[in-house]
């Protein structure tokens, strides 16, 4: 009975690390935390890997609605390099 036990512990501790690792390794990522240039608030915002490696769109910021200039750019582990500028200063 006790052995039983020991082993059921072990087996979900290891599934559970596995995933984890995977989902970092291979998952491109689809979110980002940027600085709006406006209000300097830390904004989570929602990225579209489907859309390709490099990707240049507007967004409104979530706090002051201020229009960034959004340039995203996806390495080749999926990671992706977000730059966001002042839509009027550019
Ligand atoms: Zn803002």
């Amino acid at each position: 009975m006790i052995d039983d036990n020991e082993l059921d512990d072990l087996d979900h501790d290891e599934v559970e690390g596995e995933e984890d690792g995977r989902d970092d390794d291979e998952a491109a990522d689809t979110e980002a935390m940027v600085m709006c240039p406006y209000c300097w608030a830390s904004v989570e915002i929602t990225l579209d890997p489907g859309s390709g490696n490099a990707q240049e769109y507007v967004e409104d910021c979530e706090v002051c609605c201020q229009p960034w200039q959004l340039n995203v750019h996806y390495d080749e582990d999926g990671r992706a390099d977000v730059v966001v500028t002042a839509l009027d200063e550019a």
